[in-house]
C-alpha cells in the first residue's frame, strides 16, 4: 500500500523558502496515502500562479493548466474517469479572480472534486499585487495609496452559491489541513478548502503570526455544527471569515455523478448521457 513517499517526486519545488505552498503539498501527500489511494488513482490539476506548480511536485497524474482554468479541466477528468480521484488547486488570484465563475459553478454542480486554494491575499508569481482576498487598504505596487475595494469573503460566497462541503485551514496546521483534505476528498460531491498559506516573499501583512493571532478553530466555538448552514454563516460574519476548520458539509445532497445515468456503468465517451428521470424528480 502507498505512503505519503509515494506521492513524491524528484522535482524540487522553486518556491520562496518559508512559502506556505510547501506544506500544502505536504498534506496533499499525506492525505492520499493515509486514504490509500495509489498515485496511479489520483490526479492533481492546477491553474497558474506560484501555487500552480503544485501539480509538477506530487507523484500522480498532473496537469498544470491556464491561468482561472484548472477547475473545467479537473472536471473533465472527473467526468471522463471515474476511478481517479481528482484534486484542484490553485491560488487565490486564480480561483476568485479570473477563475470565479468556474468557481461558482463547480459549487453549484456539486461535481466530486477537490479543490484546494492556496490564499495567501496577493499575487505572489507576478509579483505583488493586489489580489480579490487584498484588505481594503492593502498597500502593493498595483496599490501604492491601498487598496480601495474589499476583500471577497470565499467562504460566505460558497455557502451563498449551495456548496456541499465548505472548509478553511492554515498551512502551519498541518495536522488539521490533512485531516481536511481527506475529509474533502471522502465527501460525495464538490468539496472547497481554502488554506491560508503566506507568501512570504510579499505579504508583509498577512504573515503567520498575523495568522495565528487572528484566527479563531472551529473546534474551539461552543456548540459549532458543521451541518447547520445557518450558523455557519453567522459564525463567518462574526469572525470576518477568520475560521478554521470545516465550516459546512451536507451529506445529503447527490453528487453531480450521481445524478447522470449510467455514469458508474462505462466510461463517460461511451455513454448517451441523461439525466436519470427518478433521481431528478426527488429534488
Ligand atoms: Fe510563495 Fe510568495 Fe514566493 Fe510565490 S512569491 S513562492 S507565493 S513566498
Ligand atoms: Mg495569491
Amino acid at each position: 500500500m502507498a505512503t505519503f513517499k509515494d506521492f513524491r517526486n524528484k522535482v524540487k519545488p522553486n518556491w520562496c523558502p518559508g512559502c506556505g505552498d510547501f506544506s500544502v503539498q505536504a498534506a496533499i501527500q499525506r492525505a492520499a496515502g493515509n486514504i490509500g489511494l495509489e498515485p496511479e488513482e489520483l490526479a492533481v490539476v492546477s491553474g497558474i500562479g506560484c501555487s500552480g506548480r503544485i501539480s509538477g511536485y506530487i507523484h500522480s497524474y498532473g496537469f498544470h493548466g491556464v491561468h482561472g482554468r484548472a477547475l473545467p479541466i479537473a472536471q473533465g477528468v472527473k467526468m471522463a474517469n471515474r476511478d481517479l480521484t481528482v484534486i484542484a488547486s490553485g491560488g487565490d488570484g486564480d480561483g476568485f479572480a479570473i477563475g470565479m465563475g468556474h468557481t461558482i459553478h463547480a459549487i453549484r454542480r456539486n461535481i466530486d472534486v477537490t479543490y484546494i486554494v492556496m490564499d495567501n491575499q496577493i499575487y505572489g508569481l507576478t509579483k505583488g499585487q493586489t489580489s480579490p482576498r487584498s484588505e481594503m487598504g492593502f498597500k502593493t505596487k498595483s496599490t501604492p495609496s491601498g487598496s480601495v475595494e474589499s476583500a471577497l469573503n470565499v467562504m460566505e460566497m460558497a455557502l451563498t452559491a449551495g456548496a456541499t462541503f465548505v472548509a478553511q485551514s492554515f498551512s502551519s496546521d498541518l495536522k488539521g489541513l490533512v485531516s481536511l483534505i481527506e475529509e474533502g476528498i471522502n465527501h460525495k460531491g464538490f468539496s472547497l478548502i481554502n488554506v491560508f498559506s503566506p507568501c512570504v516573499t510579499f505579504n508583509k501583512v498577512n504573515t503567520y503570526e498575523w495568522f495565528k493571532e487572528n484566527l479563531t478553530k472551529l473546534d474551539d466555538i461552543e456548540e459549532y455544527d458543521p451541518s447547520n448552514r445557518m450558523l455557519a454563516m453567522q459564525t463567518l460574519m462574526e469572525h470576518d471569515g477568520l475560521v478554521t476548520g470545516l465550516i459546512y458539509q451536507n451529506k445529503e445532497q447527490p453528487s453531480y455523478q450521481e445524478l447522470i445515468k449510467g455514469y458508474d456503468d462505462k466510461p463517460l465517451s461511451k455513454q448517451d448521457l441523461k439525466m436519470e428521470e427518478s433521481k431528478f424528480n426527488e429534488l
